[in-house]
């Protein structure tokens, strides 16, 4: 778990004094990704290169599991720590084996357990080991290299993340098959990640847990569903756009819209839902169907209901403005 509490920093620009971070508090749970998001400028990096010790906070605490990170060496500190950048920051003189192995050689392991683990991880990355071990960086695509960077922060199998903008510089659709993988690669190894995002879509799919900056100042921090619904202010409204009900689909599914009390009219439906289908799935089948309702089963494939069309406009109503 990291907590963070009241932190600031300060810096003096143009000899004025300005807070980039301007009394934060949040708390992450263990294998929670929170997301940190906001415009340019409003101090994401600086919180995050806080939690690792590279900027040192004005005043405020942060504790990893309740210890109090600035009482840590900094050195063991940042080996519990995974850190990936947008400019990867491969070594281009190494090869991706190498690179992979830079803390678990720090950490003493002999040659052949860090082969292992970096076989294990370029799998767990979607790369084969076999065609990408001896590679040096240059020889990669841009995704490819980001695939190594989260590799090689997991290498030594730090209990905490933190990622700032890692998939920004990939274009839209590969960027989207990385951010399938890098949640398929959370549900087994669970880390606890402060993720760094200036993209609501990647926020929404990514996170547990939002935090909205603006100016230093922390505006919301909640439940992707709660900030899309339940937006703290105009700054955030705006921010997460107008088009937040439709977004909401992808966070709700089959069974959050069952209708009670349904009865449906004579004659065979057309397809049958399974509850955990999220709700832009559910759209299109009613629309492609052209019907107001459709029957829906769970796992086992025993009939739980039906999913309305008027059930989901009472759903997405508390996101409307
Ligand atoms: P973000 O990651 O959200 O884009 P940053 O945390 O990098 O924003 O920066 C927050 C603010 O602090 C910005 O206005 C930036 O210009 C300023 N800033 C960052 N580092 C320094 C520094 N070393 N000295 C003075 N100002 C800084
Ligand atoms: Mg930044």
């Amino acid at each position: 778990m990291i907590t963070i509490e009241n932190l600031v920093k300060r810096y003096t620009q143009d000899n004025a004094d300005f807070l980039a971070v301007d009394n934060v508090s949040m708390e992450v749970g263990k294998g929670e990704i929170c997301v940190l998001l906001g415009p340019s400028g409003c101090g994401k990096t600086t919180t995050l290169k806080i939690i690792n010790r590279l900027i040192s906070p004005t005043s405020g605490k942060i504790c990893i599991d309740g210890q109090d990170t600035g009482k840590f060496d900094v050195v063991a500190l940042r080996r519990s720590i995974g850190y990936v950048i947008q400019q990867v920051g491969l070594f281009p003189n190494m090869t991706i084996e190498q690179n992979i192995g830079v803390v678990p050689r720090l950490l003493g392991w002999d040659a052949s357990r860090i082969r292992r683990r970096a076989a294990e991880l370029l799998e767990i990355v979607a790369l084969d080991p076999a065609v990408f071990l001896k590679r040096y960086p240059k020889q990669l695509s841009g995704g490819q290299q980001q695939r190594v960077g989260v590799a090689r922060a997991l290498a030594a199998d730090p209990p905490v993340m933190l990622m700032d903008e890692p998939f920004g510089a990939i274009d839209p659709i590969n960027r989207e098959a990385i951010q399938d993988e890098f949640l398929k690669i959370q549900r087994a190894v669970k880390k606890t990640i402060m993720f760094v995002s200036h993209d609501i879509d990647e926020a929404v799919k990514m996170a547990d847990k939002i935090a909205i900056f603006r100016a230093g100042k922390l505006e919301q921090f909640d439940a992707p569903d709660r900030i899309l619904s339940a937006p703290a202010n105009e700054f955030v409204a705006n921010f997460v756009g107008r088009d937040r009900a439709l977004k909401r689909l992808r966070l709700l599914t089959a069974a959050d819209a069952l209708a009670p009390g349904f009865a449906p009219g004579a004659g065979r439906a057309p397809a049958t839902l399974s509850a955990t289908d999220d709700l832009r799935i559910v759209v299109s089948l009613l629309y492609t169907h052209g019907v107001n309702s459709l029957p829906c089963s769970d796992e086992a494939g025993q009939h739980v209901g039906y999913v309305t069309q008027q059930r989901i406009g009472e759903l997405l109503g508390a996101a409307r403005s």
